[in-house]
């Protein structure tokens, strides 16, 4: 028999988390399935600043640390390194295929998040973990004194940055436009930051090195003219995507893969919701994916209280 619960959420990051929290302390029998470890994206950022509550603020692993045991002292089952492969909605419930089993649910929420998108250049794939990366909290510490590149102009690209400077000797910041995506805080103390130097209209297309990054090659998108930079790290912020594919065609997308909701979260499929970056919003911070996983949990919470009368 597969086990059984009121709901099933899927992601453990701030929405995952949030929502587990509201439904376990509404007496829901809850489950929360997360692929890797609970945290999320915020377990790739240095340092939270808008977060509030954390005047001085806070590193991603601490504050996350926090909503897991916030979830556990209301008992939330946390099942890690699983990997949800479909949901089907029959009969009223659904049944959620994970890579070792199945689990049935009256109603499921959706907080899968984002995964960041790629490069997709030459020499890309041969040094990820050879001098490419996607986390400068993870692995800005193999950079000390050396010269690293940041791709990227929003956020998360200014916002490691910034970080990536208190360790390695120069940060180069690539962005194929001459004016950052990036909030105005950050961009000012990017600005004023020595270490930084801002390699504007360009775009890379193509990393090499021998088993190690040695050189990124940039392109003017103006001219097109092509210019080698010498750098150990090259980080890559280019932009994120929704982590949606085992759901099918029970929810309505944007052009961007992103899942459409109505006021209460709820999406396409009744019973089955979606919260925090994974949705079709126009903010994604910890805060608003607090707000959606508090949201989502209500509605769920409704939904099933209600088709139980
Ligand atoms: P993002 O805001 O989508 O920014 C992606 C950046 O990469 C943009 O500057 C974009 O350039 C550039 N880009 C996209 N495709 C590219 C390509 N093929 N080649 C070169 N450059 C490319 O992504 P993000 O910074 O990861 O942020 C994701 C979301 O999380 C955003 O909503 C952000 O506000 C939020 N976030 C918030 C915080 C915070 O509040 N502290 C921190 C991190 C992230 P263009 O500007 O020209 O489009």
């Amino acid at each position: 028999m597969p086990a059984s619960y009121e709901a099933v959420i899927i992601g453990g990051g701030p929405a995952g988390l949030t929502a587990g929290l509201y439904l376990k302390r509404a007496g829901i029998e809850t489950v929360l399935l997360e692929r890797v470890l609970p945290g999320g994206a915020p377990l790739n950022t240095w340092r939270v600043e808008n977060y509030p509550g954390f005047p001085e603020g806070i590193s991603g692993k601490e504050l996350m640390d926090r909503f897991s045991a916030h979830a556990k002292a209301f008992d939330l089952p946390v099942r890690e390194f699983t990997e949800v492969m479909s949901v089907s909605p029959d009969g009223g419930r659904f049944t959620v295929k994970v890579n070792d089993g199945e689990i049935t649910s009256a109603g499921v929420i959706v907080a899968t998040g984002t995964e960041p998108v790629k490069m997709d250049i030459p020499g890309e794939n041969e040094l990820i973990g050879r001098g490419i990366s996607f986390c400068a909290t993870c692995d800005g510490m193999f950079f000390r004194d050396l010269d690293v590149a940041v791709i990227g102009g929003g956020d998360s690209a200014i916002e490691e940055a910034l970080s990536l400077a208190n360790i390695a000797r120069k940060v180069y910041v690539v962005h194929r436009r001459d004016a950052l995506r990036a909030q105005k805080i950050l961009q000012e103390r990017a600005f004023g930051n020595p270490k930084m130097e801002f390699l504007w209209n360009r775009r890379p297309v193509e990393v090499a090195g021998k088993g190690q990054v040695e050189h990124i090659v940039l392109e003017n998108v103006k001219t097109n003219e092509r210019e080698n930079i010498s750098v150990n790290g090259v980080f890559v912020y280019v932009g994120s995507r929704p982590n949606t594919g085992f759901l099918g065609d029970l929810v309505e997308r944007d052009e961007a893969g992103f899942i459409i909701t109505d006021e209460e979260l709820a999406t396409l499929t009744k019973g089955l919701y979606a919260a925090g970056d994974v949705r079709k919003k126009t903010l994604r911070q910890i805060s608003t994916a607090v707000g959606d996983g508090a949201l989502a949990a209500v509605s769920l919470e409704r939904y099933i209280l209600g088709s139980k009368r």
